[in-house]
């Protein structure tokens, strides 16, 4: 069976020459922490499990800050380990969080697009009025694509995975 922790290496040395190739449309930077501000943070089983690996080798402090930020946590609201504007989990964080930033094909052949490229920043001298000047990354980055090769993925969103 595919091991997740050697599948994410693997991906993250693909995704840093996508960010590479895309470099002249990109603009993340520390604390910019938009993309952690609003969403649905959709996640799999598998990074679900690789995530809490990640929350419990945190200090207590730290456990305790996102224990409070999951009590507030509201539906498409600010995602709980967001602590000062870094996130608190960044090498265990789910594929999406790895990903966002990067335009790039989804299945039914449309580029998708950061939506910050709305807020001034990633892609946003390309994109206008909904239409990319410029040329996404051609694979599919959904997390479901991503992961394929996996058996019994269930795919949730981050809230409705802590209030089930
Ligand atoms: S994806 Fe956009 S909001 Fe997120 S860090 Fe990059 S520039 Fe900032
Ligand atoms: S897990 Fe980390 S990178 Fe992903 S949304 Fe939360 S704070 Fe941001």
């Amino acid at each position: 069976m595919l091991n997740y922790r050697e599948f994410i290496k693997k991906l993250d040395s693909g995704l840093s020459l996508y960010f590479d190739e895309q470099k002249s449309f990109i603009c993340c930077k520390k604390y910019c922490s938009s993309c952690c501000e609003k969403g649905d943070y959709p996640l799999s089983n598998y990074e679900l499990d690789f995530l809490t690996e990640g929350y419990s080798a945190l200090d207590n402090l730290t456990k305790i800050q996102v224990q409070e930020n999951f009590k507030k946590m509201e539906k498409g609201g600010q995602c709980p380990f967001l602590i000062n504007k870094v996130c608190c989990v960044y090498e265990y964080r789910p594929i999406i969080c790895r990903v966002h930033g990067l335009a790039y094909i989804c299945s039914n052949g449309i580029a998708k697009v950061p939506y910050c490229a709305n807020e001034g920043k990633n892609y946003s001298n390309e994109y206008k009025s909904g239409v990319l000047n410029c040329e996404p990354v051609k694979e599919n980055l959904d997390t479901a694509a991503l992961l394929k090769d996996f058996p019994d993925v269930v795919i949730k969103n981050l809230y409705d995975w802590i209030n089930i």
